[in-house]
């Protein structure tokens, strides 16, 4: 069978049935990052590769900016769990063509962030790559055990909301800009220490991706109204569906907590009710603008296909 038969998300499934045999691994494959036993927190741990010509074109994209894309990236997925990041490793695949002075540019993007949110890039690797660039980091994190949030609290009748705007990248195919993504860890704090979320994840690979993941994880099914969905300027709804790398926040709650979340959260970011869990029989469904229902036309960014 061809990858391109079963897709990024079906080669996980296919790969990562490994159980966690260890005590201390609380959540293995499956979440934004994984989750460890520590002392008095959890600690968090996960990673995401960049790589030229999947992810970015050098000709559209300054290596500052990629650096700090692939650092926000990971921040991105330690936020989703309510946790806060701490130390990095950073590894790079480089053909012989860059230069000394691209590299260090890399590592000013990397470090401006490392600054901004008290990371440590304690290591790393770097290699030599036969054609494209490739930056891969992997992200340590933290988080207070009564904070923890995955993707699998979600309930029937909660709501879905999204923080910011959807479809922006997608109608910048291969442009890293730095106002092409945003790091939403003080809301995801807020949202996690206020304890008004029952599931969260980012929105890395789109929003339709997005509520899948969670229903997947929280055995529910969903209905996302078209109407509702918020576009990015210069977007189309489909792009804002499953287009991806918006880095928002996905997230359900309670409908009692509803007007607290506005209330809070809407002061650092917009906030948008995109739809509403069902039973997990109903299956993930879209509503369009004159209440028709019908399946998502595609499972959000998918590599391979
Ligand atoms: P995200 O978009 O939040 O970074 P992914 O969709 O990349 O998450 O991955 C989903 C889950 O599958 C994560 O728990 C991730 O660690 C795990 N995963 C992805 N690729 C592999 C792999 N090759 N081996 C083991 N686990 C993997
Ligand atoms: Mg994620």
């Amino acid at each position: 069978m061809k990858l391109s038969q079963i897709g990024e998300f079906g080669l996980i499934d296919l790969i990562a049935k490994h159980e966690p045999k260890l005590p201390s691994t609380l959540i293995g494959i499956g979440d934004d990052a994984a989750v460890l036993k520590a002392k008095n927190k959890y600690q968090l741990i996960t990673t995401d590769t960049f790589i030229e010509n999947v992810h970015f074109k050098l000709k559209r994209t300054s290596f500052f900016d990629l650096g700090r894309k692939a650092l926000a990236a990971n921040i991105s997925d330690i936020a989703a769990m309510g946790g806060y990041p701490t130390h990095a490793l950073v590894t790079i695949g480089l053909p012989k063509k860059i230069t000394v002075k691209q590299v260090q540019q890399l590592y000013r993007g990397i470090n401006s962030l490392a600054r901004r949110y008290q990371i440590d890039i304690v290591g790393g690797d770097t290699i030599a790559s036969p054609r494209e660039v490739v930056i891969s980091i992997t992200l340590l994190g933290e988080v207070e055990k009564r904070h923890l949030l995955t993707r699998s609290g979600a309930k029937p009748g909660n709501l879905i909301l999204a923080t910011g705007a959807f479809g922006g990248p997608a109608s910048h195919k291969f442009v890293i800009r730095n106002s092409s993504f945003v790091i939403r860890l003080r809301e995801a704090g807020l949202i996690a220490k206020k304890r008004l979320a029952t599931s969260m994840i980012d929105s890395s690979d789109g929003l339709m991706r997005s509520v899948l993941e969670l229903c997947k994880a929280s055995r529910t099914g969903a209905r996302i109204y078209e109407d509702l969905v918020p576009i990015a300027r210069g977007a189309s709804l489909a792009q804002a569906l499953y287009g991806g790398e918006e880095y928002e926040l996905v997230f359900t709650v309670n409908k009692k907590n509803l007007s607290k979340i506005m209330d809070r959260l809407g002061k650092l970011v917009k906030v948008s009710v995109v739809g509403e869990m069902v039973p997990h029989k109903f299956g993930v469904k879209l509503v369009d603008s004159y209440g028709r229902i019908k399946p998502p036309k595609s499972g959000g960014y998918e590599h391979f296909i």
